[in-house]
């Protein structure tokens, strides 16, 4: 495998950052994580519009231009030969001092690494997952936006090893107020009555590439799409329910804390968004190898 570090292809076990690199040090620095489906990048606008909006929330000066990045990103995609993939973009605040100062750090770092992803069994993907909420509550947007990508996941990874102690693969965070924000990694959505309905990202909710992708497809279609507050009510009385995600893509859910959610299967309207976003993708995002 190779990986791009700090703009060179290096091999991936000699693929290193710096001990007092801040991304290290205090989990301070931005991210993306992009899908390649059939030798094209998925929505690579819209990944590196978020990460340049995520940097410039947490005042980190790119190290180089978006058209740069894009040219590397499919450097080191051609250069590992894959058609289907993962790529994980990072950008962190750079080696710096032992202490919070972020201005102490002259140069930011970056790398990106180019793999193979499945985050869950193809079983979920078929009969559906459980799901549970959990305690902790997802960032307030007052303490740090959830709308940034940052490298500071431990809100998150908080509420996953609730999930996982409790032998589930995904947890739903609610936020201060009760109301329903997304999952760990995921976004999530309901159906009621035929309408499909999401949070809005001022609930909490990180605003999804694959989110945004599903609602647009979803809207052509013709279905009724809606960004709505939603609580622990609506999940338990929905018809149907699903996540999506760059990396778990489409995934239905069919148990939220012990109750099944509508038929107790995936739902129709659900098996239709996830095979609109499977034709869509195989077909559209950047070419690598023309
Ligand atoms: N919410 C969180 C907290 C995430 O980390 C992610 C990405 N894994 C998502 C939602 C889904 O966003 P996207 O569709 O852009 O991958």
């Amino acid at each position: 495998m190779k990986v791009n570090v700090n703009g060179s292809l290096v091999p991936g076990d000699e693929a290193k950052i710096s001990v007092f690199d801040h991304g290290v040090l205090y989990g301070d620095g931005v991210f993306e994580g992009i899908r390649l489906y059939n030798g094209r990048v998925f929505a690579l606008d819209e990944h590196l519009r978020r990460l340049e909006e995520s940097a410039k929330y947490i005042l980190l000066p790119l190290p180089c231009s978006l058209q740069q990045l894009e040219t590397e990103i499919l450097d080191a995609i051609r250069a590992n030969d894959l058609r289907d993939g993962y790529i994980r973009l990072v950008v962190t605040r750079g080696a710096g001092t032992l202490g919070l100062n972020p201005f102490k750090c002259p140069k930011p770092s970056y790398f990106i690494i180019v793999d193979t992803i499945a985050l869950y069994s193809p079983e979920l993907y078929k009969n559906g997952m459980a799901i549970i909420t959990v305690p902790t509550q997802r960032n307030m947007s007052e303490a740090v936006s959830p709308r940034v990508k940052s490298l500071n996941y431990l809100n998150n990874i908080l509420a996953k090893i609730e999930a996982l102690n409790a032998g589930f693969e995904e947890a739903i965070m609610l936020n201060k107020y009760g109301f329903v924000a997304e999952c760990t990694g995921d976004n999530i959505f309901i159906v009621k009555d035929a309408t499909i309905v999401t949070p809005p990202a001022y609930m909490g909710a990180l605003e999804g590439i694959t989110r945004n992708c599903v609602m647009r497809l979803a809207t052509q279609k013709g279905y009724n799409v809606k960004q709505r507050v939603i609580s622990r009510h609506d999940l338990f009385c929905a018809d149907e329910c699903f996540l999506t995600g760059t990396a778990a893509e489409v995934i239905p859910v069919t148990v939220i804390d012990g109750r099944p959610i509508g038929s107790g299967k995936p739902g129709s309207i659900t098996r239709d968004v996830i095979s609109l976003f499977h034709s869509h993708v195989q077909s559209s995002g950047t070419p690598v190898y023309s």
